[in-house]
């Protein structure tokens, strides 16, 4: 298809600001859905007597319009409007710049709450146009500052008229016929210009099954794939992890043996292994994980463990070090910040077969790593990687087995469809001494309360995380960022303690060294952004303060949460927010991440529960997981139809969606 700026009305002006809002193809254009809809219908002010009601009117212009402008900027445009139900005055604030557009005559459409005793219509908004005796739904976008709900309309409705037949549609002809599916176009046309709800409900559900079709098609295409050469490694052993497990500092939880022993089971036999480890924060899976390595080991395979940040990559090293540095094992680390010269030696010996457990982030397996005898990857933190990542490791031509591990605790009925192939060990049981963290809101007034409680903590020797959103100032946020609370923070503990920073766009150098720094406890107040929200392990920090914590789903609250509370040390959890305080309220009660999830999922659908951000994957632009959950599960035995039935083996449509499942 054509480039956008080939598209009627969009100018070398308006395509920068697009592009803004993420639209860079007439795909992107024509898929940029409203987020909103406003049903304009003329309402008869003499039946008004709720000042709070919403009316619509229309009518011409009747008097030239007069402009106040306040003290601070701020405006107020009145003028009076001729109506059906005759002469009522109009006002509106901020909107002088519309005075020149509107002369006398000018017909418009006001939107506002009408004052029957003044006959004056307060406006929130003013359209051009008038009103037909129908109702009328209008279509309202997400933009920029400089693109009008108007320039976007006309560019979608142009688009359509002139591309409308070429944009692909990922629904097969048999599916649409069975369907009685409209044709893309013409739902594209109803979803942009609705001409009532029925035809809307219509058009949405189409293009809403079409995502959640093409969705499922893919994730059963790399499930299928995954499949199907299922024959992996069987182990055998006599030697046993049992003496090994004898000496570790704690004994492990009914939950993590049974665990293990499913992964053994899973080890030992010839299927290959296709496992997610689940538990809540906190919970222990790490040891597990380990476990699970050292058994490879034993039986003479390499195994290789995957993390989502380099600084929680890190820490899996050097607790795997600690832990099995007493065995003959050889255990390398490769992160961005080694040369790369280390780099290339441990790639040899990884081919010569020299190095046992490595552990990285997911270059591990994006880089041409070429591996002796790999026999098991690990996974943590699985929900960040996306389901195409997944797919890049088994389709590296080995076949090793695999566990999947992740704290996002995930509703039954999603999990059924998103990992409906795997095995699936859960922990429940925290380990024993464990106390509940005790979680508090507070308001921005409350901040003294919230530094006496810092004070106390640290004077027992403790150490506190501070987490805010922003890393710098934003001129266009108005949030809290990490460098100004530091200076803050700095003036009220400074001469006492030791604070540092960690966030994302440090360097790895830097980031490990400042969280070797605090696991040490040299440094006592660890400032950061959401960086240290996945598994990051200091158990002697013990209060963790979030600032704008309304900023955050409460997954992602959990998460940051769970990195304390991590011994037998009673922590604290303080959420700073002044807006919000319901939804944050249940963090206040609960400490299972299941409910949480579910509550989140609630809210928010299904958003911060599968990382959507990280893997775009899961990001759908019109359906939503939780309320269109019939429709994905149609789409979903839709979609395997298609997949297994040979008869549509060679349509241009399935070979043209397999080819856009990125594996590379
Ligand atoms: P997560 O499941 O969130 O990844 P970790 O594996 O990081 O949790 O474990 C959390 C903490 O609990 C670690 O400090 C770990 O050493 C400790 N731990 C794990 N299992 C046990 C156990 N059975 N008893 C006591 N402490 C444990
Ligand atoms: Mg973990």
């Amino acid at each position: 298809m054509d480039k956008l700026s080939k598209v009627k009305g969009i100018g070398p002006k308006t395509e920068p600001l697009l592009n803004k809002i993420g639209i860079f193809t007439i795909d992107d254009l024509v898929t940029h859905y409203p987020f909103r809809y406003d049903v304009l219908k003329r309402t008869d002010l003499k039946t008004v007597t709720d000042l709070e009601q919403k009316v619509v009117v229309d009518g011409k212009v009747e008097s030239i319009p007069l402009v106040i402008r306040f003290k601070g900027g701020t405006n107020k445009l009145n003028f009076r409007l001729s109506t059906v139900n005759g002469i009522v005055g109009v006002s509106i604030f901020g909107r002088a710049f519309l005075k020149q557009s509107l002369p006398i005559g000018e017909k418009v459409i006001v939107i506002g709450k009408y004052d029957p005793n003044k006959n004056i219509v307060n406006a929130s908004d003013i359209k051009f146009g008038n009103l037909t005796n129908q109702e009328r739904i209008e279509s309202v976008y997400h933009t920029t500052s400089g693109l009008t709900q108007k320039v976007i309309s006309s560019a979608i409705n142009n688009a359509l008229v002139s591309y409308g037949n070429e944009i692909v549609d990922s629904i097969p002809k048999h599916l649409i016929e069975k369907y009685n599916f409209l044709n893309k176009k013409t739902a594209l046309n109803i979803v942009h210009n609705p001409p009532n709800y029925d035809k809307l409900k219509e058009a949405s559900i189409r293009l809403k099954y079409e995502e959640l079709f093409e969705f499922m098609f893919k994730i059963n295409y790399l499930r299928a794939e995954n499949n199907k050469d299922n024959i992996g490694i069987k182990r055998h052993t006599e030697k046993k992890i049992d003496t090994f497990i004898k000496k570790l500092p704690f004994e492990l939880t009914e939950d993590q043996s049974k665990a293990l022993e499913e992964i053994i089971n899973d080890l030992n036999s010839e299927r290959r292994m296709n496992r997610l480890l689940q538990g809540d924060v906190g919970s222990g899976k790490t040891i597990v994980a380990i476990l699970a390595m050292y058994y490879n080991f034993l039986c003479g395979y390499q195994s290789a463990l995957m993390a989502p940040t380099e600084i929680l990559a890190t820490q899996h090293y050097n607790n795997i070090k600690e832990l099995l540095g007493k065995e003959k094992i050889n255990i390398e680390l490769l992160t961005g910040s080694i040369t790369k010269k280390e780099k290339q030696s441990i790639y040899n010996e990884l081919k010569e077969g020299k190095v046992n457990i490595i552990i990285g982030t997911h270059a591990l397996i994006q880089e041409d790593v070429e591996y002796n005898n790999l026999g098991l990857v690990v996974t943590d933190e699985q929900h960040r990687f996306g389901v195409n990542q997944r797919s890049n490791l088994k389709n590296k031509g080995i076949k090793p087995d695999v566990l999947y591990m992740s704290a996002t605790p995930i509703p039954r009925t999603y999990a059924l469809t998103i990992y409906g192939d795997m095995d699936v060990s859960i922990i429940k049981q925290m380990p024993k001494g464990r106390i509940p963290v005790k979680t508090k809101v507070f308001t921005t007034k409350e901040m003294n309360d919230v530094y006496n409680l810092m004070k106390e903590e640290l004077k027992e020797s403790h150490q506190v995380y501070v987490i805010a959103p922003l890393i710098e100032e934003n001129d266009d946020l108005d949030l809290t960022n990490i460098y100004t609370l530091r200076d803050k923070i700095n003036l009220i503990f400074g001469n006492k303690y030791k604070i540092d920073i960690v966030h994302g766009k440090m360097k790895a150098k830097e980031k490990e060294l400042i969280m070797e720094e605090f696991k040490q406890n040299i440094v006592n107040i660890l400032i950061s952004t959401t960086v240290i929200e996945v598994g990051v392990d200091v158990p002697n920090a013990t209060m963790m303060v979030i600032f704008d914590a309304n900023r955050f789903g409460l997954s992602t609250l959990h998460q940051l949460r769970g990195r304390v509370g991590r011994n037998s040390l009673e922590s604290k959890c303080l959420l700073i927010s002044d807006s919000d305080t319901k939804r944050l309220e249940i963090m206040e009660n609960t400490t299972d991440g299941f409910v949480i999830s579910e509550e989140d999922f609630k809210l928010r659908g299904s958003g911060d529960l599968f990382g959507t951000k990280q893997s775009g994957d899961m990001t759908f632009k019109m359906a939503n997981l939780k309320n269109d959950y019939k429709i994905l599960v149609q789409a979903k035995i839709d979609s395997d139809d298609y997949l297994k039935n040979e008869c549509y083996d060679k349509e241009e449509l399935k070979k043209r969606l397999i080819a856009t499942i990125k594996i590379d």
